[in-house]
């Protein structure tokens, strides 16, 4: 018998079963994949680290578990700076001093200031994405940079998306091309599985075993269940499937030392399929002679894809709360993570939540 099992082997089941088994439990991770680390999983091309799940830059403003974090890792000094490509055109993200003067040739904050002061919307209170983005950064850049990217990322219209998603991205009246605000920063030097491998060493771990595939079993298996996949799934979608977006992945080796001279080019017009071009070796400053670049292609979850962002909206939120109440029920059974907890969560907070539950529940 085991205290503990714990449905996924990803960041938040990785945090929690290592923190139990430093406080003497006995934990099983079972993980329907046939690798460990969930969505941070990263794989070895031609000497390159790929993040096989997309670009996982690590980054947090919480000391605690950056310290944490670095525990299991030496981390480098990358820093985000994506370029958005509209129709051949580049420009810096996030928006920022260098989009403007791009954009609009200003080269004060000032005119910059007073170009988007022109082309912010009346509303004073926006009640969804594009309202707010243009609130945030006014039209031109909404046209150019928000309003293809978002509908395709999202499969959905902007007018009809939660305005929370875009205050993600900072808005600067600086040069400064740095996607986050956080003072921490980094991705791990040979990527993530090491931290996870780490993690998880004092465990016992099967992979390749789904939940649900025998689920009479796993349910006894242990005193209490740590679940980090999908709640609905956890309650047979009796009250209706909630929505994904799903992500396809497509990664190609080329035989160039350099293909677009970053790590993330996001490719905002509407026309093309794909959101973003990411060029792994650029996360490590790697100098490889071949390059290894994967296309990201957003699609609506459907049974048996992979679910990578909720959708949070109003539709599914109350759908959400149905099961929040069932998960109350459950004694038992802790729901945690992006899936569990059906939020669009950063790595740090599934981090800083793990830890918080640990605290909680390893006595
Ligand atoms: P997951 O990593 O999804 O792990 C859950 C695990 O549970 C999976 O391995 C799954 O196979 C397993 N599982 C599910 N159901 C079952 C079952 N029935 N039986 C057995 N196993 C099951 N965060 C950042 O901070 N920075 C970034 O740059 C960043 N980029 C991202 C890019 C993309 C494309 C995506 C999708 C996410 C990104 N994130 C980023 C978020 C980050 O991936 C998450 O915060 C974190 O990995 C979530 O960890 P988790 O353990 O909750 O979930
Ligand atoms: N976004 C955009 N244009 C871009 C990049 C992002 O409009 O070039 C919007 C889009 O709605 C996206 C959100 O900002 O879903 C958050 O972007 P982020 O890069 O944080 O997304 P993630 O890496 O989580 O997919």
């Amino acid at each position: 018998m085991y205290d503990f099992l714990i449905v996924g082997a990803g960041l938040f089941g990785a945090v929690f079963a290592h923190e139990a088994s430093l406080g003497g439990k006995r934990c099983l991770v079972i993980d329907k994949r046939n690798h460990i680390g969930g969505n941070t999983y990263c794989e070895d091309v031609e000497g390159v680290t790929v993040h096989k799940y997309g670009a996982h830059i690590f980054h947090t403003d919480n000391k605690t578990v950056w310290d944490y974090v670095n525990r299991f890792a030496d981390f480098n000094r990358y820093t985000n700076s994506p370029l958005a490509n509209h129709n051949g055109e580049l420009y810096n993200l996030p928006f920022n001093m260098n989009t403007f003067y791009k954009l609009w040739g200003v080269t004060t904050p000032e005119a910059a200031e007073e170009i988007i002061e022109r082309q912010r919307a009346i509303a004073t209170a926006p009640k969804n994405l594009e309202e707010q983005a243009i609130s945030l950064v006014g039209t031109d850049i909404y046209e150019k940079l928000i309003k293809g990217y978002t509908e395709k990322q999202w499969g959905r219209k902007c007018s009809d998306l939660p305005a929370f998603i875009i205050n993600r991205l900072p808005v600067r009246f600086t040069f400064d091309n740095n996607y986050f605000n956080d003072r921490y920063q980094g991705i791990p030097i040979g990527g993530y599985n090491q931290i996870i491998e780490k993690m998880l060493e004092k465990c016992d771990v099967k992979l390749g075993t789904d939940f649900f595939s025998d689920e009479s079993r796993y349910k006894h298996i242990a005193d209490k269940i740590v679940y980090t996949g999908m709640i609905d799934e956890y309650f047979g979608y009796c009250h209706g499937e909630l929505e994904y977006r799903s992500l396809s992945f497509e990664p190609e080796t080329l035989d160039v030392r350099n293909f677009q001279g970053n790590a993330v080019v996001n490719y905002t017009s509407a026309d093309v399929p794909y959101t973003r071009i990411i060029e792994h070796k650029h996360f490590e400053f790697g100098t490889q002679d071949k390059t290894v670049v994967t296309y990201e292609y957003p699609s609506e979850w459907v049974r048996g894809n992979e679910p990578y962002y909720p959708v949070n909206d109003e539709k599914n939120m109350s759908v959400y709360s149905k099961y929040l109440d069932l998960a109350d029920k459950e004694k038992n059974v802790i729901f945690g993570g992006r899936l569990g907890t059906y939020r669009y969560l950063d790595m740090w907070q599934v981090i800083a939540e793990a830890l918080i539950c640990a605290d909680l529940v390893v006595s």
